[in-house]
């Protein structure tokens, strides 16, 4: 797995904490994250989704690794590995998923365990604090934030950005969205909320648009009765002012502006 890895100047004594940013789709992988804007594609997908969100934490101070999940940038398959624009910015989750579920496997199921062996990497690294390694991702990268920070609690602070809503209106009645979201029989058991509930009690920071098409047809409305499902399970723990939901005005955006104050404790929740 191709990662660029993003390492901040030391300040002081303490040991660097380190975030995972998963990429999101139409942005090459790792090259929009790490905020690879020599490339003018990636400079255009940077300007439009703020898609250099690996580079953002960085700038904070944080080690950084921005892996190319499968099926994208250097790791596209055969279909779409061409340079052209149109190739090198998209991936290949349909080709991956059709292989993959007649097996018996998912593409998210994939891309998970390749984040778990990216946390193994920098367990065994051994150069950053270990005990406080966060995940952020925008999009299809808040797809694989929310499913690797469910599944494996060595993430200690979640970033979910672009991508917290009920399965039903926005995967089910939203056909159009990449196979990658969808594993067989998932929603008749669980929604999306219930795996959120999975991070109790981890600081978590989910990012919402009101005018985020991938909500679904009751916009909002179906972000914030996953977020009721969430907030069940942190009141749990007593800890439901570890969950800070960004809203912003606008569409299908990362939004980089309150992760300094998120980061520092301070946010409170809305
Ligand atoms: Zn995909």
């Amino acid at each position: 797995m191709p990662v660029y890895v993003l390492i901040p100047p030391k300040q002081g004594e303490e040991r660097l904490k380190c975030f995972l940013a998963p990429p999101g789709h139409q942005g090459a992988g790792k090259y929009s994250v790490a905020g690879v804007r020599e490339i003018p594609a990636v400079a255009d997908k940077i300007e439009l989704f703020h898609y250099d969100y690996g580079l953002m934490m960085a700038k904070l101070g944080y080690a950084v690794l921005c892996p190319d999940c499968r099926g994208f940038g250097e790791r596209r398959e055969a279909a779409l590995q061409g340079e052209e624009e149109s190739e090198f910015l998209n991936s290949t989750c349909f080709h991956l998923s059709h292989m993959a579920e007649p097996l018996g496997m998912t593409v998210i199921g994939m891309c998970t365990w390749d984040l778990m062996r990216l946390i193994d990497y920098v367990k065994e690294r051994g150069e950053w604090d270990e005990e406080s390694i966060g995940c952020v991702g925008f999009s299809g990268g808040g797809m694989q934030t929310l499913w690797l920070s469910a599944l494996d609690d060595r993430i200690k602070t979640v970033i979910i950005s672009g991508y917290l809503y009920g399965y039903s209106d926005s995967l089910l009645k939203l056909n159009g969205n990449c196979s990658c979201n969808y594993v067989p029989h998932l929603w008749e058991h669980v929604d999306m909320g219930d795996i959120g509930a999975l991070l109790a009690p981890r600081r978590l920071m989910v990012q919402s648009a009101r005018g985020d098409h991938l909500n679904g047809y009751r916009g909002m409305e179906n972000v914030s009765e996953q977020l009721e499902v969430i907030k069940k399970a942190y009141g749990l723990f007593e800890k439901e002012e570890e969950i800070y939901h960004d809203i912003w005005d606008g569409g299908h955006c990362f939004h980089g502006e309150n992760l300094e104050k998120f980061l520092s404790g301070d946010a409170e929740i809305k």
